[in-house]
């Protein structure tokens, strides 16, 4: 039994440096936290060997008795936080959780209405590069240009005039509440499946921060490692439907699309479930949206313009379609800088998906290191001194990175992740 460092050099030197990372800079990508030592220890248990293809009680293989607690435990925390009464815990990640949800609900060649990928959507939810974009026909629902906002009347004559058979909810770059109980009306118009996706609020709906859909989808799908702050994986969820709906979507998982489910995995979401039912996850949840809006408030100070006008959750998009400089361009003078966010495309783009007008940053991560509104607000001032600095170019860039780097170094060492 050698130790990772003398087995395998190269591999110690790139974890040591991604911890010291992961330690040393701000993380803003808004889909990105830090998960707890349980979760991690978890996930680094013998769970890792066993096989288990089916689900408790139901296996292929025997020897199953003790991963069934542990997806038993997942599922039952699972559907107390969310209060639903349907849960699968097994897929591998988000886009799993979504390519079941098409396999088990329509058909190749239905017509589907996703979010526009440009305007705040994700990828599984039909753009052209991925499965749902290949196999179905998307018809995109977009923003009102003015405001910023969904257009939800855009939305309603669009569904009445392509009668999709499904309509997705959900998004990577909304930083305002969505309208379930009008999405679903839009829906029962059509006749058509409502479904969300919620990876990107799951946390801020545990913890009642944000509007839970299960009252109005037929389905949801959510991850689990982003505002849940769980293990990297996904989730299916239903409330209020037939024994027959349930048993389509546990089929499309397995063996639908999936072999063994990762029991390493699954228990460690049976931990963060259990953490995620515990009152300091509510409170951590209500910090991330306090956060959230701190810094939006702080930007629009500084003269940045944030998509649709402010943020209601834990993310917001920077619009930096006037500044003479890309989303692609911020992105790395910020990472030059120890801030880690992403470039993002914002509504109506003219740049490509690989270059961008816009930078997208969150809050769920730097609020788990325990920063508060005036660490935010600070942040944010830096995030601006750094743009500031890429505007005016020059020597002034370098000058203001370093002095950036280094405050961001000292703030990063009075708020350790896991030292
Ligand atoms: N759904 C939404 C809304 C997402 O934002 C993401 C990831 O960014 C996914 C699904 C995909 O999750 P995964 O990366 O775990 O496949």
């Amino acid at each position: 039994s050698l130790a990772l460092t003398d087995f395998d050099p190269e591999l110690t030197q790139a974890l040591q440096n991604e911890e010291r990372r992961q330690e040393d800079h701000v993380e803003l990508i808004a889909s990105e936290n830090y998960a707890s030592p349980l979760v991690m220890a978890i996930q680094n248990s013998v769970f890792t060997n066993k096989y288990a293809e089916g689900y408790p009680g139901k296996r292929y293989y025997s020897g199953c008795e003790n991963v069934d607690v542990a997806e038993r435990l997942a599922i039952e925390r699972v559907k107390a936080l969310f209060d639903c009464d349907y849960a699968n815990v097994q897929p591998h990640a988000g886009a799993q959780a979504n390519a079941a949800v098409f396999l088990a609900l329509i058909n190749p060649g239905d017509t589907v209405m996703g979010m526009n990928l440009a305007q705040g959507g994700h990828l599984t939810h039909g753009n052209p590069s991925n499965f749902s974009g290949r196999h179905y026909k998307i018809v995109p629902y977009g923003l009102d240009p003015e405001t910023g906002l969904i257009d939800y009347d855009e939305m309603e004559r669009i569904a009445l005039e392509t009668r999709p058979k499904m309509l997705i909810g959900g998004f990577s770059a909304y930083s305002r509440h969505k309208d379930w109980a009008r999405m679903r009306t839009i829906a029962d118009k059509v006749g058509a499946v409502f479904w969300v996706d919620m990876a990107h609020v799951a946390g801020l709906v545990a913890a009642g921060e944000y509007p839970n859909p299960l009252p109005h989808a037929h389905v949801v799908t959510s991850t689990t490692h982003k505002t849940l702050r769980g293990p990297r994986g996904g989730i299916i969820l239903s409330k209020g439907q037939d024994e027959n709906f349930y048993k389509k979507l546990n089929s499309a998982v397995f063996p639908g699309i999936q072999g063994g489910p990762l029991m390493h995995v699954i228990a460690a979401k049976a931990i963060a479930f259990k953490e995620a039912l515990r009152p300091e996850f509510k409170t951590y949840q209500q910090q991330v949206v306090i956060n959230a809006r701190a810094m939006a408030a702080a930007l629009q100070q500084r003269g940045y313009k944030i998509v649709s006008g402010g943020t209601d959750n834990h993310l917001m998009l920077i619009d930096l379609s006037a500044k003479p400089y890309t989303g692609k361009d911020a992105d790395a003078a910020l990472s030059d800088a120890y801030i880690t966010a992403n470039k993002n495309s914002v509504p109506n783009d003219p740049r490509s998906p690989f270059v961008t007008s816009g930078v997208r940053i969150g809050t769920p991560a730097v609020t788990t290191r325990g920063f508060g509104v005036p660490e935010c607000e600070q942040l944010a001032g830096w995030l601006c001194d750094v743009l500031d600095a890429l505007e005016a170019g020059g020597s002034t860039l370098t000058t203001v990175r370093d002095r950036v780097r280094e405050l961001v170094v000292d703030l990063c060492h009075r708020h350790p992740v896991y030292r």
